[in-house]
């Protein structure tokens, strides 16, 4: 039996993380001892992301199992997201390999190679992809998460000020600005001045550029339709309108009749987009008719629907559409039963998984004991006279950093596997629960869910939603539940995925 591991760690991931490649490595090894396996390649991924299959030496490996095809049986990797952890690819990945005759194990995840083992893979592949997905969407938003505080984190804008720092960054009203700005609102609602009159007076009274020159036209008068001087937070781009939570310069009153006197001939307040997404569903749904894309529109700024450009008359109201989606999740969403038969047999794995890295410990502290052991006798025997201060020095300096070696690869042990554990159950949770998930999450996270759950889309006729690809959660519905299900016994619910 001969195999090949397969070993990477993301840019993010710091060298003294658990899952370094050396730990990778030496743990895929230990597996392959144990199985009686002979490792005959190595492939290490140095920095490279899992997002993409474009991978130096993912390919070299590729075309490493094509050339030797039917004399390698498995390649090792320590998590199903060292492969990859966009599932699609994963899918990809293992029927390439599978091809070349090449089994994948992932070692920590020790899943058997039966349908439902796959199905559990599968899921394990999903989740990692969402959770990436998840967690890139918040770093790339860390402004958004800064903007759900209320707090302004983009360039102060005129008459603000800068406070706080990383994580509280936010705006104060500039005390020598403020009130002059808050003048030259006053002056707009006086009504008898031209708005190029105020401009003049507003540089008379000192809101003015830092050269001391006026506003130009423009922006003053961007400055005069800004809500941020009601404490309101604007950005269109990202259909944001929120207050935020900083202190105004001007009444919201004030800002609002200003902007009546700014419209003029109009007599109407502007509209702003609410800060709810307006059609979580764009770009997912697609037409019953002709399968493209729908898109959302409001009529009269009141009625949202979702229409179909394609076909005339394909115009569903948008509430009607979203409420079909969510009783849609509520029948493809993962039996609580199940959930825990999942939940069951993961944790099985992770008692296993753990039970080995207590024994890896266990020999990493003989290792260190006994090397602290070596140095103390250097040290003794340069004090008897045994061996020379040069000798002893470079002895004592060589076991150094072999401790220090083993020390780095003993923290990795102290990190606590339970918060992976919770992210699992929270994840399987999330499954059983999809609507009520759907409908109190972000429009984003909510967008990554639909492309998770429903990568070709999902087609909306005659007020039902089918897709071409049955979600995974109901398909672990229909391969653990029913009355054949391996995983049932007559007592009842029974993990059956491990001896
Ligand atoms: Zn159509």
């Amino acid at each position: 039996m001969k195999g090949i591991i397969y070993c990477r760690v993301s840019t993010q991931e710091q060298a003294d993380d658990g899952n370094s490649l050396k730990t990778q490595e030496r743990l895929c090894r230990l597996y392959a001892q144990k199985e009686g396996l002979e490792i005959v390649e190595v492939f290490i991924e140095e920095g490279e992301s899992a997002k993409t299959i474009s991978r130096t030496k993912l390919q070299e490996m590729m075309k490493y199992c094509k050339d030797h095809q039917g004399e390698i049986d498995s390649l090792l990797i320590y998590k199903i997201d060292r492969l990859s952890r966009a599932s699609v690819d994963y899918a990809t990945l293992k029927a390439y390999f599978y091809q070349c005759g090449v089994k994948v194990i992932s070692i920590t995840e020790a899943i058997e190679d039966n349908p439902v083992g796959r199905l559990v893979e599968t899921m394990l592949a999903g989740i990692a992809q969402f959770d990436n997905e998840v967690r890139g969407e918040r770093s790339r938003n860390g402004m958004i998460e800064a903007l759900k505080d209320g707090r302004y984190t983009f360039k102060e804008p005129y008459g603000f000020d800068r406070v706080g720092g990383r994580g509280t960054s936010n705006i104060v009203p500039n005390q020598l600005l403020a009130p002059k700005i808050k003048e030259v609102f006053n002056l707009v609602l006086e009504g008898h001045r031209s708005l190029e009159e105020v401009r003049q007076k507003a540089k008379q009274i000192g809101v003015v550029r830092n050269d001391g020159k006026a506003l130009t036209k423009s922006h003053f008068y961007k400055m005069l339709k800004n809500p941020i001087y009601k404490g309101y937070i604007n950005i269109p781009k990202m259909s944001i309108y929120q207050k935020g939570n900083f202190e105004a310069i001007v009444e919201p009153e004030v800002f609002d009749q200003v902007q009546f006197v700014l419209n003029g001939k109009s007599k109407k307040l502007p509209i702003y987009k609410k800060v709810n997404p307006d059609f979580p569903l764009r770009g997912i749904v697609k037409c019953g008719n002709c399968r493209k894309t729908m898109t959302g529109n409001w009529a009269k700024k009141k009625y949202g629907h979702y229409r179909c450009t394609n076909c005339k008359g394909v115009n569903i109201k948008k509430d009607y559409v979203e409420s079909r989606f969510k009783d849609y999740l509520e029948t493809i969403r993962l039996d609580e039963n199940i959930a825990n038969v999942i939940k069951t047999a993961i944790k099985l794995n992770w008692e296993q998984e753990t039970a080995e890295i207590k024994k890896e410990r266990l020999i990493l502290e003989n290792q260190l004991n006994e090397l602290k052991h070596k140095q103390n006798s250097v040290i003794d025997k340069n004090i008897e006279g045994v061996i020379s201060d040069e000798v002893a020095r470079t002895k004592i300096s060589q076991l150094e950093s072999e401790i220090a070696g083993i020390r780095m690869e003993l923290l990795k042990y102290n990190q606590p596997e339970a918060d992976e554990q919770e992210l699992m159950d929270y994840s399987i949770n999330f499954l059983t629960n999809l609507s009520g998930a759907w409908e109190n999450t972000e429009v984003e996270i909510q967008n990554k869910l639909q492309k998770w759950l429903f990568p070709s889309g999902l087609i909306f006729k005659d007020g039902e939603f089918t897709t071409d690809t049955r979600p995974l959660p109901a398909l672990l519905n229909e391969e653990l539940g029913g009355e054949n299900s391996i995983m049932v016994t007559p007592r009842g619910l029974e993990p059956r995925l491990l001896p």
